[in-house]
């Protein structure tokens, strides 16, 4: 039996919904708590205690799922305007091209109205869809299912997700399948989806405008940096594209600042070197400090793990037009706290849910820093610096230099 089964301890459960989808007897079924996040509810009269669901739940068997320490990678994709549109350095998207080019599918993470779930993609025009960090947890559904079904139709399959998505995935599956390639993100943990839907209806609200898309990562609001989320919004046919907005500032900063995770990801099994999927793809966060001789840095730079065989094989597909090199994984792990060690939880959490849905106006002051205009100028800015290699360098070399 599922451990969340026996203690209903939030901690026990990542969300990944690898039970419901292994149950033939249909007794599992989800519901959501005041916060948001989704736990699994049994119906006792269906189950017959097959003990399946405890197999592919990935909190209970998580050592298994763990690959050996990988070689790790800098990557930037050679497509300026992909790069663009890439959270870091377009890793993924490299990796989704060459699977479709083979008639094979993906799955990743995409909007679906204001919330987030996993989707399957098999032409190229969608995989903008998926591409992009969306930091909220992604509804898995029954994707699962879906990807065995590829499978076993002989399609190759690349599936992208969270460390605890991939490993629930790897054991629903419960055996290996030559054509199935995964990627695993370094994760910071996940905010509940009900934060994320009321933060929008909050933006529509003051704007009066019908809610469009949304990015918590826009390079063209502040180049590549962990902040700088955009969303637009229509009214009378007329579109608003908002950057810096006071309550998506406020999201990011609770979300960085580890108030608003889901309580499985403070106890994350995942967050360490040794990982869930063939590749693990992260912010090569610190590439400027470790590699200043690294061309256009500011426009976005992956770290790509390769922890099977498979990851190997794919870096040589990579490489070829894209910029690659070797590099040292302890280094870069040092500037990527999550790929050592968890989010740590702190008693804040419990006050920012109270906050925001009870005083969303205390929420804001609390975590929205900035003074609008001031942030819109510095972002003008930095975009401006980024944007232009030789300003970057000077800067950089002029604030290195300031430093010491
Ligand atoms: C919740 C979350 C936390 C993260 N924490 C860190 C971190 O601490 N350190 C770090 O270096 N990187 C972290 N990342 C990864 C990082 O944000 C980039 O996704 C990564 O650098 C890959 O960028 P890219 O340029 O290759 O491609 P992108 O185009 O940005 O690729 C995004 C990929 O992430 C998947 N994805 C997006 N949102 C979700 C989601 N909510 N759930 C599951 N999959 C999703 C998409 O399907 C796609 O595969 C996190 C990502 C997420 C979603
Ligand atoms: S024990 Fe078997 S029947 Fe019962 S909920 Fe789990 S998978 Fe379903
Ligand atoms: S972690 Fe996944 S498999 Fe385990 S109980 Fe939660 S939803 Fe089910
Ligand atoms: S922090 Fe761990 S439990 Fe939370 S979403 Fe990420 S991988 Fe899953």
């Amino acid at each position: 039996m599922i451990r969340y089964r026996d203690t209903l301890n939030s901690a026990d459960c990542c969300g990944c919904k690898a039970c419901e989808q292994i149950c033939a007897h249909q007794a599992i079924s989800f519901r959501s708590d005041d916060e948001g996040f989704w736990y699994p509810f049994i119906n006792e009269t269906n189950c017959v205690h097959c003990g399946l669901c405890e197999k592919v739940c990935p909190m209970e068997e998580a050592e298994k799922m763990l690959l050996p320490q990988g070689k790790a990678y800098a990557f930037q994709l050679s497509d300026k305007e992909q790069l663009l549109n890439s959270s870091s350095g377009g890793v993924f998207f490299a990796i989704s091209s060459s699977v479709l080019s083979e008639n094979g599918i993906v799955y990743g993470a995409a909007f679906d109205g204001k919330i987030v779930k996993h989707k399957r993609v098999d032409c190229q025009a969608d995989i903008i869809d998926l591409m992009g960090s969306k930091y909220v947890q992604s509804d898995i559904g029954n994707t699962y299912s879906q990807v065995k079904q590829d499978l076993k139709e002989g399609r190759k399959v690349f599936y992208a997700g969270t460390p605890c998505q991939i490993a629930g995935l790897k054991l629903f599956l419960r055996k290996e399948y030559d054509n199935l390639l995964t990627a695993d993100l370094v994760c910071h943990g996940t905010p509940s989806p009900k934060i994320l839907q009321d933060t929008i209806s909050h933006i529509e609200d003051r704007l009066n405008a019908r809610f469009k898309s949304y990015l918590f990562r826009d390079k063209r609001v502040g180049g590549w940096s962990c902040s700088s989320s955009s969303s637009s919004y229509e009214k009378n046919n007329k579109q608003t594209y908002l950057k810096y907005s006071k309550e998506m500032e406020a999201y990011f900063n609770a979300f960085i600042s580890g108030h608003l995770m889901r309580m499985s990801c403070y106890h994350c099994p995942f967050a360490r070197m040794e990982r869930s999927g063939d590749i693990t793809i992260a912010d090569y966060w610190g590439v400027k400090k470790l590699h200043p001789e690294f061309p256009n840095i500011s426009k976005g730079m992956s770290l790509f793990i390769s922890n099977s065989s498979k990851g190997e094989e794919l870096l040589t597909i990579l490489s070829d037009n894209n910029f690659v090199r070797e590099v040292e994984l302890q280094q870069a792990a040092e500037n990527n706290r999550n790929l050592l060690m968890t989010t740590p939880y702190t008693k804040e959490r419990e006050l920012s849910y109270k906050l925001f849905f009870n005083d969303y106006k205390g929420f804001l002051k609390k975590y929205y820093k900035g003074n609008y205009f001031k942030a819109k100028i510095k972002a003008h800015v930095i975009y401006f610096i980024r944007d232009n290699e030789w300003i970057f360098k000077v800067v950089s070399k002029l604030t290195h230099a300031l430093k010491k």
